[in-house]
């Protein structure tokens, strides 16, 4: 038989998706360059501290808050793809709280202005947003509803008499809450009228009436800010209505996608980069006078993790190519986020089990990776939710 003929498997070639292109692999690049160089280094004071505004200003320069958005509001025109790089990337920096907050101004508040609001909200929020001189908060979750969205108390009435609707209400868990200078805000407008009686509005968070009421504490995601808000008869004029008046539970529910598909995003990224430096570990830690990972128990359960990650990947990549492709595919989306979510936290939980007592340590970071995570499978619809959206799209 020739040499040639002789084909061997070659574990450490580098592998690009077909999702990818040169481009995407260049952008990979240069947002990695920039996290380990200015985010990285900061990770442990801002599990104390939160991360800090000029995070979203030094983003907003390099047009890392826009690669997706449209070149015409400031944004870099790229596909959906370059939305998925950054949020791959950005888990470099070992600040889960940071990922979601920035998540939360590109793929959460920035999406609904571009696609339903008017070109004057567009101009005075988008534009800033993408350029990071703004800070945007999404006020969904109320201290008795986050599942049920249809079960928000916040309500806005309209007085016809000054042209103006008038808030009322709680939202809690509300991430960037502290920080935020405007907030997507869920209401209900007419609570006889079912699904159809939301509205969303654009509130600026200096309105007489919005009172920032608590910094909440937080079993991880340290680095992001968390609050309750109270809205006070808060005084916002007709023009604040985000989209359609009586449409804001579907324009929400729209929104939901984008959010989870990128949560999904974050959760794959997040379960690889505690399995590669898990690996590292178990290839220089002994016991026995070996490697740990030469131990068969421990080898199969990178085993394991690597098929469940690469598992999750390719739905989310499979997903984000019909996103990309002008599908609106719900289910495929909430398969992702419910698959990504729960194999990300069984992944870090693997990886403290393969730390031993180092893994329970503070300063190895595994448990950190673990209590971030965590939320995945709470946050933007919790896994019980996913699962009623998958059963129910069968028309069960
Ligand atoms: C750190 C953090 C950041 C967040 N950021 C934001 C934000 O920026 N903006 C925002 O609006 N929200 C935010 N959230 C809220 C988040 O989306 C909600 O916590 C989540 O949707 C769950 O709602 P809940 O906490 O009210 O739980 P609940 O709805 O009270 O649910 C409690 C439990 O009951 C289960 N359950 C509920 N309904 C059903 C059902 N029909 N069938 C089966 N089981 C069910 C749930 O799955 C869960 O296990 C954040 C939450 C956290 C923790």
């Amino acid at each position: 038989m020739a040499t040639a003929d002789v084909l061997k498997p070659d574990f450490a070639s580098r592998r690009k998706h077909f999702i990818f292109t040169d481009d995407h692999e260049q952008l990979r690049e240069s947002i990695r360059r920039f996290v380990i160089k200015e985010l990285q280094p900061h990770a442990e004071e801002w599990e104390e501290t939160t991360f800090p505004d000029w995070v979203f200003e030094r983003m907003g320069e390099l047009g890392f808050l826009g690669l997706d958005k449209p070149v015409e509001y400031g944004g870099q025109g790229g596909d959906y793809y370059t939305a998925l790089v950054l949020a791959e990337e950005l888990v470099h920096a070992h600040c889960g709280g940071l990922g979601m907050g920035v998540a939360v101004q590109t793929d959460m508040t920035i999406p609904p202005i571009l696609k339903f609001g008017t070109e004057e909200q567009k101009q005075e929020w988008a534009v800033p947003a993408i350029g990071g001189t703004k800070i945007l908060c999404l006020g969904i979750t109320e201290p008795d509803a986050g599942s049920d969205v249809a079960g928000i108390k916040t309500r806005a009435v309209r007085d016809d008499s000054s042209g103006e609707y008038v808030i009322n209400g709680s939202k809690t868990f509300i991430t960037n809450g502290h920080r935020a200078h405007a907030i997507v805000l869920v209401t209900k407008t007419d609570p006889d009228a079912g699904y159809d009686g939301f509205t969303l509005f654009l509130v600026p968070m200096d309105s007489p009436g919005v009172i920032r009421e608590k910094r909440l504490q937080k079993l991880g995601m340290h680095a992001s800010d968390t609050a309750l808000l109270a809205f006070q008869d808060v005084r916002v004029p007709d023009s604040a209505v985000l989209g359609h008046v009586g449409k804001g539970f579907y324009h929400i529910m729209w929104e939901l996608q984008g959010e989870r598909l990128i949560g999904a995003a974050g959760s794959v990224a997040g379960a690889q980069q505690v399995f590669d430096r898990t690996l590292e570990y178990a290839k220089e830690r002994t016991a026995f006078g070996r490697p740990i990972g030469r131990f068969q128990a421990i080898r199969h359960k990178f085993a394991e993790m690597a098929t469940k990650i690469e598992t999750a990947r390719q739905m989310v990549y499979t997903t984000a190519w019909r996103f990309q492709n002008g599908e609106y595919p719900v289910r495929e989306i909430t398969m992702a986020k419910l698959y990504s979510a729960r194999i990300a936290v069984e992944v870090a939980d693997e990886c403290i089990q393969i730390h031993g007592g180092n893994g329970y340590m503070k300063e190895y970071g595994i448990e950190r990776s673990w209590r971030d995570l965590r939320l995945n499978r709470i946050g933007a619809g919790s896994d019980e939710i996913m699962l009623e959206v998958i059963g129910r799209s069968y028309g069960l």
